[in-house]
């Protein structure tokens, strides 16, 4: 007779969620998977926000870290529909005062010779810094995306740690002209982080090399064909998902082994405060969150109107101008402060994936970073940033859809104020996101664990923080 109702339940369905749930149930575990919201995806949904037929992606929208995903890529989400489109540049960072049609531009595109020579007199720095993490990353993927351990290759990682535990800063330093400055400056920014924090190149150059390995890629149909995708999957192994349930106590759940929460630390405090000890509960408490952002969705006419060709063939957009706009404006951010000229990340799916809008219409996807909880409506300045470098751009809104940092935490709450890294990336907490302890991933309750983006390797859709977790699970629970 079994004595528990299943081998290990997990609570949240992001990616993180059900790649915890996936490993667990691959290992011949019976797992459930509970879900506060009508359908699983956690940050990886589309909607119909604006009129009717323009799919939006909610949350995530390019997927470099998906494909990039050493546990991704082990399942075979393709017979399950999931479908990347890789567009032809993975993304363009435009500046001022190029000619129309001519602009200057900072650009990733194809491997890194291709990028190398679109960066003229910094191509040799730009080859130089890029050629070993590159051709290296095959073997140093799998340090670079787990908790903090003894490393396989030392030396290898020494020299990649080396250059990502600096500054963004720092690194722009080996770059003489303003395209590649402000090329770093855009990777980096993802990092939620002022450019002049330790670490913060760390970011960049993973993104950076997985765009020169993978490319920076879409899912086709928008992003909940990824989640629908890990979501079959899990069913086909045995799983069982329940929607429609937001725990609110542990003593809600159904007996199980191991429990493992895709959630981050205020929730885990709220969710079973008596479950942890006073120390571990310090520790939840110190956790500290990261700026918010401000999101808008639009539906179009036709394309932004870029002035640069480049940039009306690339996935992704950074805008924000030289490195030293970006880096004000992420410091300003970073104090609390509002930034008239933000930093705004676009993507531009329908470009490339036809099924996003329709026929001839299109969507635009964009986001600034703003001090975490603001409730400001960014739409102006936002718009604004686009306008700068596609005149025309505000012509061509047929309806748009908002989220300010705390509508974005009522619709996901481990987007706390907005944070949608699920905790600040700074390097104080980096590797040992959420807690000090011989295993991130343990919670100071037996059974119980923490698999959400508030672990390592940290936010984005990869799935890696769930796997390890699970990992951590069979190893303690059921070997
Ligand atoms: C606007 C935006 C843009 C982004 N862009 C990108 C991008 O382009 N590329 C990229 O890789 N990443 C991107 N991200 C980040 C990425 O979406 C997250 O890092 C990732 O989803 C985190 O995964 P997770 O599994 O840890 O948590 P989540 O995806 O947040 O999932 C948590 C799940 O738990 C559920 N839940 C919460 N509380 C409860 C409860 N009490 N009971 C039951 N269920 C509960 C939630 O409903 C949710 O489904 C973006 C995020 C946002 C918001």
């Amino acid at each position: 007779m079994p004595t528990t109702d299943f081998d290990a339940v997990v609570v949240g369905s992001g990616p993180n969620g059900l790649a915890a749930a996936i490993t667990l149930q691959r290992e011949g575990l019976s797992v459930l998977l509970v879900e506060a919201k009508s359908t699983i995806g956690g940050g990886m949904r589309t909607e119909e926000f604006t009129l009717p037929g323009f799919r939006h992606d909610v949350c995530s929208a390019i997927h470099p870290l998906a494909v990039g995903s050493p546990f991704f890529r082990s399942l075979p989400l393709h017979e399950f529909g999931l479908e990347f489109i890789v567009p032809p540049i993975s993304a363009a960072h435009p500046l001022d005062g190029g000619s129309p049609g001519d602009s200057r531009v900072g650009l990733l595109v194809g491997d890194v010779e291709d990028t190398a020579e679109s960066l003229g007199e910094d191509g040799d720095a730009y080859r130089r810094l890029f050629y070993p993490i590159v051709n290296g990353w095959p073997s140093l993927e799998s340090e670079v995306l787990s908790p903090f351990h003894i490393p396989k290759n030392p030396l290898q990682l020494a020299s990649f740690g080396f250059k990502a535990l600096s500054s963004a800063a720092t690194l722009s330093e080996r770059f003489r002209t303003k395209e590649a400055k402000a090329l770093l400056s855009g990777m980096a920014a993802h990092s939620m982080l002022a450019l002049n924090h330790l670490g913060t190149s760390s970011i960049a150059l993973v993104l950076m090399t997985i765009g020169h390995l993978y490319g920076w890629p879409l899912p086709k149909g928008g992003a909940d064909s990824i989640a629908d995708a890990l979501g079959a999957y899990f069913e086909i192994l045995g799983g069982r998902i329940e929607t429609d349930r937001r725990i609110t106590s542990l003593s809600q759940l159904p007996s199980a082994k191991a429990v493992l929460l895709d959630l981050t630390p205020r929730q885990l405090l709220a969710l079973a405060p008596e479950s942890w000890s006073g120390l571990y509960s310090r520790q939840l408490k110190n956790y500290q969150y990261g700026m918010g952002i401000f999101k808008v969705d639009w539906a179009l006419d036709a394309p932004i109107p870029f002035d640069s060709v480049s940039c009306r063939s690339a996935g992704t957009i950074h805008i924000g101008g030289t490195f030293e706009e970006v880096a004000y404006a992420e410091a300003q951010t970073a104090k609390g402060k509002l930034s008239e000229k933000p930093f705004v990340l676009v993507a531009q799916q329908s470009l490339f994936d036809p099924t996003r809008a329709p026929e001839g219409k299109h969507t635009a996807w964009a986001y600034c970073h703003v001090p975490n909880g603001c409730t400001v409506d960014r739409t102006a300045v936002i718009e604004n940033q686009i306008e700068r470098f596609a005149p025309g751009f505000r012509e061509r809104i047929l309806a748009r859809h908002t989220m300010d940092a705390m509508e974005m935490e009522a619709y996901n709450p481990n987007y706390v104020g907005g944070d949608i890294g699920g905790g600040s990336m700074k390097l104080s907490q980096l590797f040992t996101r959420p807690a000090l302890r011989t295993s991130p991933y343990r919670t100071s309750a037996k059974g119980i664990y923490i698999c959400s983006s508030a672990t390592p390797p940290g936010g984005g859709v990869h799935g890696m923080c769930g796997y390890h977790a699970a990992t951590r699970a069979i190893k303690d629970l059921f070997l």
